[in-house]
């Protein structure tokens, strides 16, 4: 029999091909680390929901480690028969067709849907045919769907200390939105039925649904015939562009080196550097230029940052990035020594005040910093700044002073094939120096990207003593390496236009 849980349909629904990968490939399947914390938080916010109607009945049950399914039907039913007027992770089968709704909740004579998710938008298609086939199979089980509503999270929500469960949470009516979902769902199961039964591989195309590597974990495999590199990796092109190149067979760098539809002068020598030995290509002039605005002392700066889904600092809103760490590398005059501080907050406590001092400690006003892609430090510096007015003139100070690193690299004027079309200084650094151990983040211990430090950071308020001691090691370690490579990279600078 086929068995679908809501998940599963939604797969489907995005795309068919995922359900028969989950089905006969499934060691497939790649969770990257940010898809890992999406899910983490979803069900952060899925648990805290759950108290947005107050009293509620929950009926998850598990054996061993997996959930009990025949169980939850039946603690649904019973509480269904009780009058239980809000019950959680709602259990129901039909035909096959398995879904635990969120949030089950008495109305109107009837009972209402409610479907939580972890986003801020409230207007996503996926979302509308989610609950269309919760209320498919609730209505097919016999019960009388009165309602259906998305819970999202409040985007303008500002924290002030005390959570407010009404306010943080958004309830939107999708009862006019899911009325053309529910037509397609007989057919859509219908044909995957047909699909599932036959272990042939759906033959289906790469298309713009394969556009998000947020949602589906089986784009390596659908990605793995092109060629390496491919018109996929082309440095600024909108995905939608790529497809129809893709699609008209220009594939290859081979096949687009001679496209006339290629014009922009970086993209073309992404091309020309990885099909031929071309070294590295520097505009002298240029960079010149570029190392004329900077001056001594020098400063290198880095943050590393926290993004609670549910705000936990007062002033804060869903999502809003806290800096908790930042590494500061400086030369005090040309020839001079290279210095190194850093600040890594105490977790579990709030970190902005600490660090927006330690900042207006470690860097004097009107000195000349640098950051990589400064957008993201300059915009932290400005939230600092609009938190704690007293400090406010000298961390503004601190962002207008800032110059981006990247600037060499993204405006083209050092480039070498190991870049790929990617200027970031995770893609720079080893482009540059491919032989220094020291500069390779792969030798680091336990964390090696912003997406690790950002988990490693609340879970060590969890940790024994022993283990927060290695996490901060490695935090100061990690983000010590990001400024240190920003020294490196501003020195080959220098050296290419001595
Ligand atoms: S990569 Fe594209 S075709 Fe492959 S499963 Fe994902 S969405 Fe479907």
């Amino acid at each position: 029999m086929l068995y679908f849980s809501k998940s599963k349909y939604c797969g489907l629904w995005q795309c068919p091909k995922i359900a028969w990968l989950q089905k006969y490939k499934p060691e497939e399947m790649c969770i990257e680390g940010d898809l890992a914390s999406r899910l983490a938080a979803g069900n952060e916010v899925g648990d805290l929901a759950m108290g947005i109607f107050s009293d509620y009945v929950e009926v998850t049950a598990y054996k061993g480690e997996k959930l009990d399914l025949p169980k939850m039907i039946d603690n649904t039913r019973i509480e269904m028969s009780k009058g239980t007027p809000v019950i959680c992770e709602a259990s129901f089968v039909y035909d096959g067709l398995y879904c635990a709704v969120d949030i089950l909740r008495r109305e109107n004579g009837g009972w209402a849907i409610y479907e939580v998710k972890s986003s801020t938008h409230d207007d996503k298609d996926v979302y509308y045919a989610d609950v269309a086939y919760q209320k498919y199979v609730l209505e097919h089980c016999g019960v009388n769907v009165t309602g259906t509503y998305l819970i999202c999270l409040n985007g303008q929500y500002v924290f002030n200390g005390e959570l407010k469960l009404d306010e943080l949470f958004r309830i939107t009516d999708v009862s006019e939105s899911i009325k053309c979902e529910s037509d397609q769902i007989e057919v859509l199961i219908e044909s995957a039925e047909v699909m599932l039964e036959s272990d042939r591989e759906p033959e289906l195309d790469l298309s713009a649904r394969c556009r998000s590597p947020y949602w589906c974990g089986f784009r390596g495999y659908c990605f793995r015939h092109l060629p390496k590199p491919s018109v996929f990796d082309l440095y600024r092109l909108k995905f939608d562009k790529k497809l129809a190149f893709y699609k008209q067979g220009l594939a290859s760098f081979e096949a687009l080196e001679h496209s006339v539809f290629i014009k922009n002068e970086k993209q073309r020598r992404q091309i020309d550097f990885a099909l031929h030995e071309r070294g590295t290509y520097i505009d002298r002039q240029s960079i010149r230029k570029f190392l004329n605005k900077l001056s001594y002392p020098l400063y290198f700066l880095d943050f590393e940052t926290v993004q609670p889904v549910i705000p936990k600092y007062i002033g804060t809103k869903p999502y809003a990035q806290i800096p908790f760490q930042y590494s500061l590398h400086y030369i005090e005059r040309d020839g001079g020594e290279l210095l190194h501080k850093e600040f890594l907050a105490e977790p579990g406590t709030d970190p902005r005040r600490t660090i927006a001092e330690r900042l207006c400690e470690d860097i004097p006003m009107n000195v000349c910093i640098t950051a990589y892609n400064k957008d993201f430090e300059c915009t932290r510096i400005k939230e600092l700044a609009e938190t704690f007015p007293d400090l406010s003139e000298h961390l503004l100070n601190i962002r207008d002073h800032i110059v981006d690193l990247i600037e060499p690299f993204r405006s083209g004027w050092y480039y070498n094939r190991a870049m790929g079309g990617s200027f970031s200084i995770k893609s720079v650094l080893p482009a540059i120096f491919s032989d220094d151990p020291s500069l390779d983040y792969h030798n680091l211990e336990g964390i090696h990207n912003g997406g690790e430090a950002m988990n490693a950071f609340p879970a060590m308020e969890k940790m024994t003593a022993e283990e927060r001691e290695a996490t901060r090691r490695n935090l100061l370690k990690y983000c010590e390496l990001d400024t240190y490579a920003m020294v490196k990279v501003w020195e080959e600078l220098r050296r290419v236009t001595e």
